[in-house]
């Protein structure tokens, strides 16, 4: 161990506790993960009985004996500033010398006694920001304990830097985005914005499967409605869950999120108090695609899963340029993509029949790749379909003047090499290859598929 920073030393020694010691990370080695510059961190015990733990960028007071774990906050913390200062376009010289302060709380009584819950915090559930305080009672999990400490930190860069947290959906889904994380305790090294490959990876994180319940009970709220969220909203877990959805969905599209950061981050300081009106002016400026935005919406949360893949599976539908079913229509349906449109509107009772050709690699395996046809191979089930095969949905269309309902669960059919039959409803007709969307990427090459009418039987 090296002490990096003698002046972070002689801070540590001017304070009325005593200094117990001090951790100077270095980094190790390079990999994909954003580095900072090997931070010092410095633990003092404070008179008042309590631990302090502080770095360039935070100071955290608990109540908790400081473990490595304990300390690595800090460490994450300064890091993640790169990261904000990055995401929300933010120079560095604008925030270098930004430091939070963090209470990490197992008794909250004690921390209100010592009058750092001052009466001006209002009751809070699991944390709290209030201009550069930061609020946190202690989880059971450590993945989660780091992505409170980031999702309070994201506000407080929002308000400290950019002047303002927007409204309640993209404030808590910037947060919640931000704060889901890959953290290697190795290499002390963090990835924010992050999409969990699987539950072990982000213990207690569960949003996936509160989207899940709530579209296998019918009550997933419609984006509008997300995007409505009121200032109370976000007293149950669920409000985060559809605010982080529709971050991803509109942040990690290219074709939204120019729009999105345009819109919002240069005017949260200008908009404070009238937070909403900056939602209004988002959807006024997005108002030709909306019916378009719904559909891609409704497919995208129905794959929702763990390791979402945003690039390969965000889907883009345009429904200015559909088709009726009276007229054939072929396209290439990309095997390494998610749902993709057939360029067919469908209306209730219209029978058409799809035919599909061609060959995909859907596994880069050794020795050989695994190959597919439309049809599908049978040795790997996904869903209930073989691996492979091709598979549709009809996504109901809204009115343009309809305030759409809740957002509905899509239930895929199989294609295969050919397929007819009589739709039940009305909507877009999607097609894909089945496989998981954490799967996607190593997939190759197309399937040609041909919708066409079918006038007699
Ligand atoms: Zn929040």
């Amino acid at each position: 161990m090296r002490i990096q920073d003698a002046s972070a030393f002689f801070l540590a020694s001017r304070a009325h506790s005593s200094l117990l010691c001090i951790f100077a990370f270095l980094t190790a080695g390079s990999n994909s993960l954003v580095h900072a510059q090997s931070p010092v961190v410095i633990v003092e015990r404070l008179e008042n009985g309590l631990s302090q733990v502080s770095s360039q960028h935070l100071k955290l007071v608990t109540d908790l004996p400081v473990t490595p774990e304990i300390a690595d906050l800090c460490k994450m913390f300064d890091q993640a500033m790169l990261q904000w200062g990055e995401e929300f376009q933010v120079p560095r010289n604008a925030w270098i010398d930004g430091q939070a302060n963090a209470c990490l709380i197992v008794d909250r009584q004690r921390f209100a006694e010592l009058q750092y819950i001052t009466p001006d915090v209002p009751p809070f559930r699991e944390g709290y920001q209030l201009q550069d305080r930061l609020f946190m009672l202690e989880q059971p999990s450590a993945y989660y304990r780091r992505h409170l400490l980031l999702h309070e930190g994201t506000h407080w860069f929002l308000w400290r830097f950019l002047g303002g947290n927007g409204p309640p959906w993209f404030s808590e889904g910037m947060c919640e985005m931000m704060a889901t994380h890959q953290w290697s305790e190795q290499s002390g090294s963090l990835n924010m914005n992050w999409i969990p490959t699987d539950r072990e990876s982000a213990p207690m994180w569960g949003r996936f499967k509160m989207i899940r319940d709530a579209m296998a009970s019918g009550t997933a709220p419609s984006l509008e409605r997300i995007l409505q969220y009121s200032d109370t909203a976000h007293r149950t877990d669920e409000p985060y869950a559809w605010s982080w959805a529709a971050m991803i969905f509109f942040s990690r599209n290219s074709r939204y999120r120019d729009v999105l950061y345009e819109n919002f981050l240069p005017n949260l300081r200008s908009h404070v108090g009238s937070e909403h009106k900056l939602t209004l002016d988002f959807k006024d400026r997005l108002d030709k695609q909306w019916p378009s935005i719904q559909a891609e919406w409704t497919a995208y949360v129905n794959d929702l899963d763990y390791g979402f893949s945003p690039e390969h599976s965000l889907p883009a539908i345009d429904l200015n340029v559909l088709k009726p079913s009276s007229v054939q229509n072929e396209v290439a349906i990309e095997s390494n993509r998610g749902w993709q449109s057939s360029g067919i509107r469908l209306e209730q009772g219209d029978r058409v029949s799809i035919t599909a050709s061609g060959r995909v690699v859907v596994r880069e395996a050794s020795p050989h790749p695994w190959e597919s046809e439309p049809q599908g191979i049978s040795i790997q089930y996904y869903q209930g379909f073989p691996l492979g095969k091709l598979i549709a949905v009809v996504v109901p269309i809204d009115a343009p003047e309809q305030e759409s309902s809740n957002t509905v669960r899509l239930v895929p059919f199989a294609i295969g090499k050919k397929h007819e039959w009589t739709s039940n409803q009305s909507g877009v007709l999607l097609l894909k290859i089945n496989e998981p969307s954490s799967q996607l990427f190593d997939n190759a090459g197309e399937f040609t598929v041909l919708v066409a009418p079918v006038t007699s039987r």
